[in-house]
């Protein structure tokens, strides 16, 4: 057994057998063959040894020239595994007495010469690890060939382990049978992790190494309150996890109960509470657990699996069904924030330098007028059925807000002409998750009808912290005092204006700033549906006079480690007051 600690970004547990996503993101397939292919299998890993050897001998010969000793030497060293019977052995071995698939048997018995490697005190030897990785994937390449399996194909419940997966790749997967995953990089607020929230499966990125540790099938335990992820457990670990996942389950139960109750303080403020969707059919949960609307829809994952560009029809029918759902209620149509992570078909391949400082976005949405007036067409369209608002992400300067605001005007006027109907008195609103458009507020103000914060990109952009990046996770604090003022200006800016200001970040749906939060006057928070009645209950337990005090105390720290500190007491304080 063996614990491997990162960060939990979506709480819950699975226990299940792993299932390994290679470098290229495809699944190292664990697969028990029928006795009568036995032969078949072993001669296909022999065949897979020989062309990786030959492989690896080409590479070796061509050029030769140009290396340095220590080039021939790694060289060497992969053709002496490729070469090396004993291993292909223990491999055929594995297939006949397992009857394993050859991918499989070969990343069973690599993982293992890695662990034995790594565990070297020779370090020459613990320094070739990185080698028998390579072999490993070298082989493999060779064996899956064109038999490579993704995993729209799952049918039977996996954990998926990777070094990383795109937002795009981890909202494909088929929830009913991904029950959790593990990444060796991440953030909490990187998309990825979003997403997984969003879609309720527990996941714990930020693990270093977990792709390397694990081999495809090993039976794994995620822990998404604690960060933990445990290979091979033992059996009391097992039935301590069956025991947590019951409390869990009850706790979910018990909140659940709370949905239909308001969000409440003490004192009798009334906080709305709305959902952030990814998908349509996400609004059915957010009403079930208690949203009030949706404050932010992120409808750049219309592209998820779009062969081709979504059309205004696409668009329109996806706002229609969330429509459906919530009636009257609030929904907030945020236009396409394409890019930096979040890529369309097409431009997966255009690699930027700096993606999140890149051509993301609203600015990537003026670059492509055609594809974003289609959107807005299609959010004008479905406003004459709902209460729909529209929302630019991502602005920076007056002059983009004006050119977005301008395309609005014109794709009324083309309706107006056609003779669509749409809502005339839609409002417009954009994010602030700038330090640019935050320290302007005064300024856009007056040209929107509403703000909203986005907290992920806005401590990404101030802290300069890339907020997807494990190896600078703990610089990333909404509790920095720079954040904290940043709020505060945008709050004053939207009384001043008296313009309507909600925060759709993911601090919105995290325990320890809810009374920071209330206390600094916003009274409007967007979160993940699942999230809504763990923030419902403590809103519940607080009162505005008490979150203001705590509020007027934690802006006077001055580092972000004191005001964390401070606001976690006084929750655990207030909570365990109530219960
Ligand atoms: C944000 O940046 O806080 C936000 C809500 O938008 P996203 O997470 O989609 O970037
Ligand atoms: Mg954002």
């Amino acid at each position: 057994m063996e614990i491997l600690k990162g960060i939990g970004v979506s709480s819950g547990v699975a226990i299940c057998s792993a299932v390994l996503l290679d470098a290229e993101e495809y699944r190292i397939p664990r697969r028990q063959i029928a006795a009568t292919v036995v032969r078949a299998e072993q001669q296909r890993l022999r065949q897979a040894f020989s062309q990786a050897a030959q492989e690896v001998a080409g590479l070796q010969n061509a050029q030769q020239e140009l290396w340095d000793s220590k080039i021939k030497d790694i060289f060497a060293v992969h053709l002496h595994f490729l070469r090396d019977r004993t291993l292909r052995r223990q491999i055929a071995d594995l297939i006949e007495q397992q009857h394993y698939s050859a991918e499989y048997a070969v990343s069973v018995v690599l993982r293992d010469v890695a662990k034995h490697f790594s565990q070297a005190s020779d370090a020459y030897i613990s320094e070739r690890v990185n080698d028998i990785y390579d072999i490993e994937k070298r082989l493999i390449r060779h064996l899956i060939g064109q038999r490579r399996e993704d995993l729209a194909h799952l049918s039977e419940p996996v954990i998926v382990v990777a070094h990383d997966l795109t937002p795009m790749q981890t909202a494909s997967f088929d929830k009913h049978y991904v029950l959790g995953l593990a990444t060796d990089a991440g953030g909490r607020t990187s998309h990825t992790a979003i997403v997984a929230r969003s879609l309720s499966i527990p996941a714990v990125v930020a693990l270093g190494q977990v792709s390397e540790k694990t081999a495809g099938g090993d039976t794994v335990i995620v822990d998404g309150h604690r960060g933990l992820f445990i290979i091979n457990p033992d059996e009391d670990t097992i039935n301590e996890y069956r025991a947590f996942e019951a409390t869990i389950l009850e706790h979910i139960h018990e909140l659940d109960e709370l949905a239909q109750q308001s969000a409440i303080t003490t004192d009798g403020v009334t906080i709305q509470l709305l959902g952030n969707i990814e998908f349509p059919d996400e609004a059915d949960i957010t009403l079930k657990k208690g949203g009030d609307g949706i404050g932010l829809y992120r409808t750049e994952f219309l592209y998820i699996d779009a062969d081709h560009e979504p059309t205004e029809e696409d668009h329109y029918q996806a706002y229609l069904q969330v429509i459906k759902i919530f009636g009257n209620s609030p929904i907030t149509i945020r236009t396409l924030d394409l890019g930096a992570d979040k890529f369309t078909q097409n431009r997966r391949s255009a690699r930027e330098p700096n993606p999140f400082l890149g051509l993301r976005s609203i600015r990537y949405c003026l670059r492509n007028i055609a594809m974003f007036k289609r959107q807005i067409r299609a959010i004008l369209r479905a406003s004459a059925h709902g209460n729909l608002k529209l929302m630019f992400p991502l602005i920076t300067n007056l002059l983009e807000l004006r050119q977005a605001k301008w395309l609005v005007a014109d794709a009324r006027e083309d309706l107006e002409e056609e003779g669509i109907h749409f809502d005339e008195n839609i409002q417009i609103g954009m994010m602030v998750e700038t330090p640019a458009a935050a320290l302007m507020a005064d300024e856009f103000a007056h040209e929107v009808d509403f703000f909203s914060i986005g907290t992920n990109d806005l401590i990404q952009y101030t802290l300069a912290v890339d907020r997807g990046n494990e190896e600078v996770a703990s610089l990333y604090s909404p509790a920095h005092p720079a954040v904290l003022t940043l709020l505060r200006q945008v709050m004053q800016s939207a009384r001043r204006a008296k313009i309507d200001l909600s925060l759709c970040g993911e601090m919105a749906s995290d325990v320890d700033y809810t009374a920071l939060l209330l206390g600094l006057g916003f009274t409007t928070l967007s979160m993940a549906a699942p999230m809504i009645p763990e923030i419902k209950r403590v809103i519940r337990a607080l009162s505005m006079e008490q979150c203001r005090q705590i509020a007027r105390k934690a802006v006077g720290f001055d580092t972000d480690k004191q005001i964390i500190s401070y606001l976690r007491t006084e929750m655990q304080n207030i909570l365990s007051d109530e219960t």
